[in-house]
């Protein structure tokens, strides 16, 4: 499903809950950007969306991968140059260690820290927000206040850390970060997205007061 969040950015939802996947978006800002592709053999669905919007697949000028799992980032290796990938350095050692050869995945063209990242015609800020991986990132757009979550933290809920690598006090140290930005859209890798400060406020204080006696 495409769901047209503001003009330039678009999400393409996961929805099928037998299939583990993530959510996918594509940012249209002088350059093209995909941010987390997903599963390899998922990708159609993507494909599908991106030409519904009348955008060759092959024309993305770079993949941002939120972190190293393979429901998010498998499918930036069906990308070859020019197409550029993106990921925080640590998720790419941890990626390596974990899966050694398997994905024989390629070298990022560069890696993504805290600090400013020029893309296109805009500006994002990269926040490094490990817990539920060991080098997650999140993506804030400041000219639309909007805060690419990945798997830090969702609709009523918050990232795995029982996984490799992962650390429930990171998680909450990462949460409260992003939380200082007062985000306006939160778009998270899996499940709904949440648009209105108050309603993305409510939404961290849920998960606060929820979630984090257990982390
Ligand atoms: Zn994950």
């Amino acid at each position: 499903m495409v769901l047209k969040i503001f003009d330039r950015l678009y999400a393409f939802l996961w929805q099928d809950y037998r299939q583990n996947n993530c959510n996918t978006y594509f940012i249209d800002a002088g350059k093209r950007i995909l941010i987390d592709p997903g599963h390899s053999h998922l990708f159609s669905h993507v494909e599908q969306g991106l030409l519904s919007l009348g955008v060759d697949p092959r024309s993305l000028d770079l993949i941002i991968v939120t972190h190293a799992h393979p429901d998010h980032m498998e499918a930036a290796l069906l990308f070859t140059k020019p197409t550029m990938i993106a990921m925080g350095a640590t998720d790419f050692a941890y990626l390596k260690e974990f899966a050694g050869d398997y994905y024989r995945i390629p070298e990022p063209d560069f890696f993504l820290q805290n600090g400013t990242l020029d893309v296109g015609d805009t500006k994002f800020h990269v926040l490094e927000t490990p817990g539920h991986t060991p080098g997650s990132i999140c993506l804030h757009w400041p000219e639309h206040n909007a805060l690419f979550t990945g798997d830090v933290v969702f609709e009523q809920g918050i990232g795995r850390t029982d996984l490799p690598g992962g650390s429930g006090k990171l998680l909450k140290e990462s949460i409260v970060k992003i939380e200082a930005l007062r985000p306006h859209y939160l778009l998270p890798g899996h499940g709904g997205i949440l648009s209105g400060e108050k309603a993305v406020r409510d939404n961290f204080r849920q998960v606060r007061d929820y979630w984090f006696r257990y982390l």
